[in-house]
């Protein structure tokens, strides 16, 4: 039996920042089981805001992959009266997350082992997982499918269907001549919104999502609208000539009420559901709360999600407060009106498909 202090499962950034934190500004070590080997290959659109850069304290100047930067972001609306274009100027950020994810482990210089957990238990003021570690502090940053969410979590904290959101993307090698990011809401009647965002050196990635309930609900399928946005790509000259394959993943925008620890257990990032409301930016929330999770496994203050960050386009403060309390009611409404202003009038035909379910993970 192999004794550690802090236990993290899970190597993505939640967990890779709950360990960088630790190690760095308090010096205190841990053990971070992943059951797959980095660098991992993730469903992911790879858009970071400069908040995971500045909560990462990453110099761009040094970050040694792929670090696009766009100080506009291009914006089509469908709605009830027809299309409306914006440019938004602002500054975001794409990175690749095999290479991201994997440079953050690293960087994190917490001891990684490759192990895929199965079973954990209780045993007086320690766990044990998998009858070969025995810990103090058991950090669950196994994303959707955390077994410390599964073990310690799912009774108090559930997660409800109407939170979860199916995408479908791709991110492949190609020679792409617009640099720019681009976005489309409600399209075709979407309740959710689909991507292109050039990655740099010859990558993009390409993708749609949405409200899981209304992607299973929907006339057409997440399959039909997948082929509605890459003909679209096709027409607009961003991918001429690929052969898609997309796959498909779920995962959980933040609910009003969220426990994230019990006892010394603690749940961060996707294993605690807390994606973004507005945008579903999943990243910036699993950095943030694997850094509150060290802070609180050090100084012993409860780790509390009601603070952490659960817009991406307000910042926090006063504005942020007063529409969470207005919004908190009726949460998903907020939602729904930003990805979709309506069915458009001119949806496409029905496919002769069947409605599809949520894609699996
Ligand atoms: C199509 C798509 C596009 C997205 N685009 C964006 C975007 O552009 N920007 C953004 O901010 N967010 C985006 N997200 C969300 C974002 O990818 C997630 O919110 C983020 O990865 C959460 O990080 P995490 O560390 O919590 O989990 P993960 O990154 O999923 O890491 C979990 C780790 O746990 C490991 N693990 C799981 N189970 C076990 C086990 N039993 N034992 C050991 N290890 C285990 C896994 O191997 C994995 O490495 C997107 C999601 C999808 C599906």
């Amino acid at each position: 039996m192999r004794d550690v202090d802090v236990l993290i499962i899970g190597g993505g950034p939640a967990g890779s920042s709950c360990a960088w934190a630790l190690k760095t500004k308090h010096g205190r070590e841990s053990l971070i089981l992943d059951k797959t080997e980095f660098p991992r290959l993730k469903l992911c659109a790879g858009w970071i805001t400069p908040l995971v850069v500045e909560q990462l304290e990453l110099d761009p100047a040094t970050y040694p992959h792929r670090f696009v930067t766009f100080d506009t972001i291009h914006a089509e609306y469908f709605g009830r009266k027809g299309v409306r274009r914006v440019s938004m100027k602002t500054t975001q950020h794409s990175i690749r997350r095999t290479e991201f994810d994997n440079w953050l482990l690293q960087r994190s210089g917490a001891e990684v082992i490759h192990h895929q957990v199965r079973e954990i238990r209780r045993d007086g003021d320690h766990f044990i997982v998998d009858d070969q570690f025995r810990a103090n502090h058991l950090v669950g940053a196994g994303g959707t499918h955390c077994p410390v969410f599964r073990t310690f979590f799912k009774d108090i904290n559930p997660r409800s269907k109407e939170y979860q959101i199916g995408a479908l993307e791709e991110e492949f090698e190609y020679d792409y001549e617009d640099p720019n990011c681009h976005l489309w809401f409600g399209e075709n009647g979407l309740v959710g919104y689909s991507w292109y965002v050039p990655k740099g050196d010859g990558w993009v990635n390409v993708g749609i999502g949405g409200w899981s309930e209304h992607i299973t609900t929907a006339p057409i399928t997440l399959r039909d609208q997948w082929d509605f946005f890459t003909a679209k790509l096709k027409s607009m000259g961003l991918v001429r000539d690929h052969d898609f394959k997309p796959k498909g993943h779920t995962y959980y925008v933040r609910e009003r009420a969220k426990v994230g620890q019990n006892g010394r257990a603690y749940i961060v990032g996707d294993a605690a559901g807390l994606a973004t409301r507005d945008l579903a930016e999943g990243i910036g929330p699993a950095v943030e709360s694997g850094l509150q999770a060290a802070a609180s496994i050090v100084t012993g203050k409860p780790y509390r999600l009601k603070h952490m960050t659960k817009y991406s386009m307000f910042n926090r403060g006063l504005k942020t407060e007063l529409l969470e309390r207005f919004f908190d009611r009726r949460a998903r409404l907020f939602s729904d009106r930003i990805w979709s202003r309506g069915r458009p009038a001119g949806v496409p035909t029905k496919s002769d498909r069947e409605p599809e379910k949520v894609p699996a993970s």
